[in-house]
């Protein structure tokens, strides 16, 4: 018994999750929070309404069951974006990769 699924999208799937894993691409598991708030420079156009609201951005993680978050100095953020987008990429091809494995499983036993 063969339980190793052959279709293509499993094949490339798992040839994009080694290529990730054996380059310099970084996985950060984790979220975007976007906030905005004022500054509170009375001088600043901020305070004269709530439109020009100052954007900060934090990463938020799952830890034991509690969420927990950090602020990304903005120079950051762009590269850690990078490594948040991988982890999304990584993990639907292990979807991918676990769903052909079930098909791949179920095939084989209705035959
Ligand atoms: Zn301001």
């Amino acid at each position: 018994m063969i339980l190793k699924p052959t279709s293509a999208k499993f094949k490339r799937a798992i040839s994009r999750l080694r290529q990730m894993l054996n380059s310099d691409e970084e996985l950060l598991r984790a979220s975007w929070i976007r906030m905005a708030h004022p500054c509170g420079k009375s001088g600043c156009r901020c305070a004269k309404g709530k439109k020009y609201h100052h954007i900060n951005w934090y990463l938020s993680q799952s830890k034991d069951g509690k969420s927990r978050m950090k602020s990304v100095p903005r120079e950051y953020v762009k590269a850690m974006k990078a490594k948040t987008e991988a982890y999304k990429e990584a993990r639907g091809l292990l979807a991918i990769i676990g769903d052909e494995y079930w098909n791949e499983f179920s095939n084989k036993q209705k035959r």
